[in-house]
């Protein structure tokens, strides 16, 4: 029997990266998942491909910040499933630059997204998962949001706060048989970091003690081992996959 068979997971920013690895991961697992990102036409490509590899997958075009399209899409579901076992708060967005330029615009697009949207989405599934007395959140959170990172003020801010939201709700919900974890990544191979200059990716394999950057699939294995039942009686903690890099 696969792990979440019968489980019901939403994975937002799922159309590629890391929400994928953790999307396809826990579709192998046997959950239905529920994809959430802004481009549509990439997402189904995701959920399509996953469904061709034997899976369950759907499609759900939303901006994780607007509070009342993540409503329509975690009403939608619970409606068409009956339940949400699992949410993973993936979507991110950085606006790198020191603060004495970072731009107000740059701020707000980044805690709007990254800690907005996570506080969104939690908010939206609670009471499907307290009714039923289980549920499993995690926040994926960063290396920069536990040490700090020169250049990603905003960033950092917007991760350190995914912690604590989640420790908060950690602390509200464990009674309800609900808990609430991070994951903290260090450098992992993505679009995201894809797009850094050679002598910035250089300056951090220098720093990371396994001397090679994560992979997607490195995360997805943390996030399948928190929302799992080996996981049970663990809540409000933030697992590290940084090959080392911060401990
Ligand atoms: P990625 O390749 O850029 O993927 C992020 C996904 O989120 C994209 O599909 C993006 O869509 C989507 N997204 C952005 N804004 C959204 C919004 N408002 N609503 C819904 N979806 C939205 O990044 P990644 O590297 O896989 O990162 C995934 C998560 O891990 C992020 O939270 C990131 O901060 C975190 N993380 C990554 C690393 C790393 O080294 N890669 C390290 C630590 C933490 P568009 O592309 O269409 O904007």
């Amino acid at each position: 029997m696969r792990r979440f068979e019968g489980r019901v997971s939403i994975v937002t920013g799922a159309s590629q990266g890391i929400g994928e690895a953790i999307a396809r991961d826990l579709a192998a697992e046997g959950a239905a998942v529920v994809l959430v990102d802004v481009q549509l036409d990439k997402l189904e490509a995701v959920a399509r491909s996953i469904a061709d590899a034997g899976g369950k997958a759907e499609a759900h075009q939303a901006d994780v910040a607007d509070a009342a399209a993540v409503e329509r899409v975690v009403t939608a579901v619970a409606a068409t499933h009956g339940r949400i076992d699992h949410l993973v708060n993936n979507a991110g967005i950085t606006r790198d630059g020191l603060l004495m330029r970072l731009r107000e615009e740059d701020w707000d697009a980044v805690i709007r997204v990254n800690l907005k949207g996570t506080f969104n989405f939690s908010k939206a599934v609670i009471r499907t998962m307290i009714a039923a007395k289980y549920g499993r959140i995690v926040n994926i959170a960063s290396v920069a949001g536990l040490m700090g990172n020169a250049g990603q003020a905003n960033y950092a801010a917007s991760k350190a706060g995914v912690i604590a939201l989640a420790r908060s709700l950690a602390r509200e919900v464990g009674v309800r048989g609900i808990t609430v974890n991070a994951v903290a990544p260090g450098f992992i191979a993505t679009a995201m970091t894809d797009v850094l200059p050679e002598d910035v990716k250089k300056a951090y394999l220098e720093i990371i003690p396994m001397k090679k950057f994560g992979l997607p699939k490195d995360v997805a294995s943390a996030v399948r081992f928190l929302l799992s039942d080996d996981a049970a009686y663990i809540t409000g903690q933030v697992v590290s996959v940084n090959g080392g890099m911060y401990m």
